[in-house]
C-alpha cells in the first residue's frame, strides 16, 4: 500500500535489519527497541491489523504464529527464559503503524500489566 512504512520495508524501499524473511513474511529489528531483543514480524501483504485477516489469510496467520515467531524466538535465544509476543490494534491498543505486526520482546524480565 502506498505510504505504508512497513509495506516499504517489505518491498526494500526502506532499509531494515531483517532477522528472518520468506515469500510472505519478514521480521526485522524495531528502530526503538524496548528490550534487548525487539523484533517485528509482519506479513508482506498489507493487512491493517488482526481485524483485517480474511478467510484467505488463514494459512498466513498460522505460518506467522506457529512457524515464524517460534523460529525467530529460538534464533534470538529467547526460548529458555521466555519472551512476549504482542500485537497492538487501533488507537486504544496503541497501534502507531497501521500494518499488522507482532512484537517479539525479550532478553530481560518484562513487567505485567503493560501501561
Ligand atoms: P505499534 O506502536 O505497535 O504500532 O508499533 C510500531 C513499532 O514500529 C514501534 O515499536 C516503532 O519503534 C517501530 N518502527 C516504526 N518505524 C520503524 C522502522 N522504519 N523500522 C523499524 N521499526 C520501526
Amino acid at each position: 500500500m502506498a505510504d505504508c512504512i512497513f509495506c516499504k520495508i517489505a518491498g526494500k524501499e526502506i532499509p531494515s535489519t531483517a532477522v528472518y524473511e520468506d515469500d510472505t513474511v519478514i521480521a526485522f529489528r524495531d528502530l526503538e527497541p524496548q528490550a534487548p531483543v525487539h523484533v517485528l514480524v509482519i506479513p508482506k501483504k498489507h493487512i491493517e491489523s488482526v481485524l483485517g485477516f480474511g478467510p484467505e489469510d488463514r494459512e498466513l496467520a498460522a505460518h506467522i504464529l506457529a512457524d515464524v515467531i517460534p523460529q525467530v524466538a529460538k534464533e534470538q535465544g529467547l526460548t529458555e527464559k521466555g519472551f512476549r509476543v504482542i500485537t497492538n490494534v487501533g488507537t486504544d491498543g496503541g497501534q502507531t503503524v497501521p500494518h499488522l505486526h507482532f512484537h517479539i520482546l525479550g532478553g530481560r524480565s518484562l513487567q505485567w500489566p503493560p501501561g
